[in-house]
């Protein structure tokens, strides 16, 4: 008798570990969906903001791809821009607003001054960069070796400050 009551004291104890075992693996994967859940939340709100910040940082110096920046404001875009044909050139546009102020004003906001040589040039054969790190302002250029020129003289202009 005393035997099988031992054998029952040990099953309840086996059973108790294995409970207890039970939930920690259900403890633990609970954590990993209520983790995972957390960060897609987490992207899909501050993933785009993220996206920006990091642009903003990491695009200067570097050509700016123009389907990020809106040709009508001179701005780096939160999201992608739309490609416009006008006067058989393409231009990149953020918005319907944007789109009209650039075909209103076509021949003010479609020419800009290349910003190391000065010269008038169109916007949809320059070259975009920013102008400052950490700022959505764009810059645009002729040619490559403007485009190199303006950060090399901004980098000497900083160094001798
Ligand atoms: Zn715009």
């Amino acid at each position: 008798m005393a035997s099988r009551k031992l054998n029952k004291k040990q099953l309840r104890e086996k059973q108790i570990v294995e409970n207890k075992q039970f939930n920690k693996t259900m403890l633990i994967s609970f954590s990993l969906l209520l983790l995972t859940l957390i960060l897609t939340l987490v992207f899909y709100t501050y993933g785009c903001d993220t996206k920006y910040a990091y642009e903003k940082f990491a695009l200067y110096r570097k050509e700016v791809p123009k389907e990020l920046v809106c040709m009508s404001d001179n701005r780096l875009q939160y999201h992608e821009s739309s490609k416009i044909m006008h006067k058989n050139k393409a231009f990149y546009i953020c918005s319907s607003r944007c789109n009209q102020h650039f075909i209103n004003h076509y021949r003010e906001v479609a020419f800009v001054t290349d910003a190391y040589s000065d010269k008038i040039i169109c916007k949809s054969d320059a070259i975009v960069g920013l102008k400052e790190k950490n700022q959505p302002m764009l810059v645009y250029f002729e040619n490559i070796e403007n485009f190199k020129n303006f950060y090399i003289a901004k980098t000497s202009k900083t160094n001798m400050k």
